[in-house]
C-alpha cells in the first residue's frame, strides 16, 4: 500500500487505519508511505502520546519527530521538552524562525503587536510557523499531527488520513477519533510525561502570550488567542477539511 506519492489506494489507508491502536496505525502509515515521513510536536498532551508511541516502538527509524520553536513558548514547554528528550533519551530537532523575519516582524509591529488585529496576529504565526513548517516539511512523503475531531467545531471533520493539496503529501491524525478521555487514559497507563499547565485549565497550550487558561464548560481551544472570534481560532497549519476536499481526498487514499 504506497501511498507516499499521491496514490491510488481509493479509501485504504483512511479505512485500514480506523479499528487499530495508535502504534499500530503509526507502524501502518510508516509502511505504508514510501518517502520522507514527519511527525510535528507541539508538547501538548495529543503530541506526547504520539511521540511515546513513536518513541517506544522504535518508529523513529522512520518518522522524524520535530518541533515547531517559535520562541514565545511557556518555560514549562520548554522543561518538558528536556524532559521528553531525557525520558526517550533521543534528541527532537527544533526548526527555528527565520532570523531576518523575526527582527522584521517585531521591529514593525512591536514584540507583542500580535494583539493588534488578527492581520499582525497571522503575520506573527505566518513569521514563526506557517514558514518553518513548511521548511519541515520540504520534500516529505507524510506528516503525522496530534489533530483531533473533538477539540473544536473547526477541526470535527479531522479525518484520520488526508491528501494535504497544500502541502501535497498525505497527512495522517492517527488521534482523530480519540475523546480527552481516552488521550488521558492512554497517558496515565503509560506514563508519558506531560505539560503540568495541563493540571492548571490550559487544555490546549501554544505561544505563551497567545494561550490562557479555561474556564468551566468552555472549548478546548477557548484559550486560545482568546480575544479573536471563535471561527478564527487556528495559527494557519492546518487547513480545514472541507467537504470537498474530504470526498477529493477519499478518492485519493
Ligand atoms: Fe506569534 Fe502568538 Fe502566533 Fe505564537 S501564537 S506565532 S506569539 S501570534
Amino acid at each position: 500500500m504506497d501511498l507516499g506519492s499521491g496514490g491510488s489506494g481509493g479509501g485504504t489507508l483512511a479505512r485500514a487505519l480506523s479499528g487499530i491502536g495508535l502504534p499500530e496505525r503509526l507502524a501502518l502509515a510508516s509502511r505504508s508511505i514510501a518517502g520522507r515521513l514527519v511527525f510535528t510536536t507541539s508538547f501538548g498532551i495529543e503530541d506526547q502520546a504520539i511521540t511515546h508511541a513513536i518513541f517506544s516502538a522504535g518508529l523513529d527509524v522512520h518518522i522524524e519527530i520535530v518541533t515547531l520553536d517559535t520562541g514565545r513558548l511557556f518555560p514549562e514547554t520548554y522543561d518538558l521538552w528536556e524532559q521528553t528528550e531525557e525520558r526517550y533519551q533521543r534528541r527532537i530537532n527544533a526548526v527555528s524562525p527565520d532570523r531576518g523575519a523575526v527582527e522584521a516582524l517585531v521591529n514593525r509591529q512591536g514584540i507583542n503587536g500580535f494583539r493588534h488585529s488578527v492581520e499582525a496576529r497571522k503575520a506573527c504565526c505566518d513569521i514563526r510557523k506557517v514558514e518553518p513548517l513548511g521548511r519541515a516539511l520540504a520534500g516529505a512523503a507524510g506528516w503525522i499531527t496530534g489533530l483531533r475531531a473533538e477539540q473544536s467545531a473547526f477541526r470535527a471533520a479531522v479525518p484520520l488520513a488526508i491528501h494535504d493539496e497544500g502541502y501535497g503529501l498525505i497527512k495522517i491524525n492517527p488521534l482523530a477519533d480519540w475523546s480527552r478521555q481516552d488521550l488521558a487514559r492512554y497517558v496515565i497507563d503509560n506514563a508519558v510525561p506531560y505539560n503540568p499547565l495541563h493540571d492548571r485549565g490550559y487544555p490546549s497550550i501554544g505561544c505563551a502570550p497567545c494561550t490562557r487558561a479555561v474556564r468551566l464548560g468552555e472549548p478546548e481551544r477557548a484559550g486560545r488567542w482568546w480575544w479573536e472570534q471563535e471561527a478564527k481560532k487556528e495559527c494557519g497549519l492546518h487547513l480545514v477539511p472541507t467537504q470537498k476536499n474530504l470526498e477529493h481526498s477519499h478518492d485519493r487514499l
